[in-house]
């Protein structure tokens, strides 16, 4: 208990941190992102339109950084709604596929009916963060499966769970025990805040991410959510995303 209590603290100085920092960080990088545009509309030299490029690309880097790190820090703090599964899937999907690799071929299964309470946006963020992390891992190309179905545990209890599965890299021991750590991660462009906020956004939902991955063979999380009562989720076929918000 200890332990799990020095761990909350320290997460949640981190998050104070991580707060003042990418808040001043977003500032600072603000001038990157407008004036290579004005530099570049005053100048025909190729040599100085390319050097102008790579800052503004560094400053979106920063920025994209600064974001991730602010969303990490307001972990679910934010309402909860039904979500209708179909709808959170095809709206994953649309994202995915604007930006999916030519080898990479993407896969996606979902029940009917299925629903569940958490914050539409936050949700969605887990699914694309999970996602990218597959495609990614599988810089040669293979299949990337999402997955969403009713399923019983031990104890008779419902659950929703959603699978991300990808034919990717894999993670060894040392990857694997670290995963869920703030700031851990094996990429040169990496925040390592991606995974550390699907965990605090889908235990804020009440629910579980668990992994099982092999090296050379890929990689699956497994996500669980209290599965919505069907009577209290009827009324939300129709308005999938809106109905009883707050909590
Ligand atoms: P980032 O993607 O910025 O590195 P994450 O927290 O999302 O941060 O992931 C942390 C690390 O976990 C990654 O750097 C990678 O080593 C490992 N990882 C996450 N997802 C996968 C995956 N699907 N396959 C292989 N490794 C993964």
């Amino acid at each position: 208990v200890e332990a799990e209590l020095m761990r909350a603290q320290r997460l949640e100085s981190l998050s104070l941190l991580a707060a003042g920092l990418s808040h001043d960080l977003r500032n600072i990088l603000q001038p990157l992102l407008i004036m290579p545009d004005l530099l570049k509309a005053r100048t025909d030299d190729p040599q100085l339109h390319h050097l102008a490029d790579i800052i503004a690309e560094c400053g979106r880097r920063g920025h994209e950084m600064a974001e991730s790190m602010l969303s990490f820090v307001r972990g679910s703090r934010n309402t909860s709604e039904h979500i209708c599964l179909v709808h959170l899937f095809e709206g994953v999907e649309l994202l995915l596929r604007s930006n999916l690799p030519a080898k990479v071929t993407l896969h996606l299964e979902v029940a009917e009916g299925l629903v569940v309470d958490a914050n539409y946006t936050e949700l969605q963020q887990v699914l694309l963060n999970l996602s990218l992390n597959g495609i990614q891992a599988m810089p040669d190309g293979g299949r990337l499966t999402l997955r969403a179905a009713a399923a019983a545990d031990t104890q008779g209890e419902d659950w929703l769970q959603i699978t991300v599965s990808d034919e990717g890299i894999g993670m060894d021991a040392q990857t694997l025990s670290n995963l869920f750590n703030p700031f851990f991660t094996t990429k040169a462009t990496g925040t390592g805040l991606g995974l550390i906020s699907c965990k605090r956004i889908v235990e804020g939902a009440h629910g579980t991410i668990q992994v099982d991955s092999t090296p050379g063979v890929g990689t699956r999380f497994e996500v669980l959510l209290p599965m919505q009562a069907v009577a209290d989720a009827a009324d939300t076929l129709d308005a999938p995303t809106i109905a009883g918000a707050g909590q």
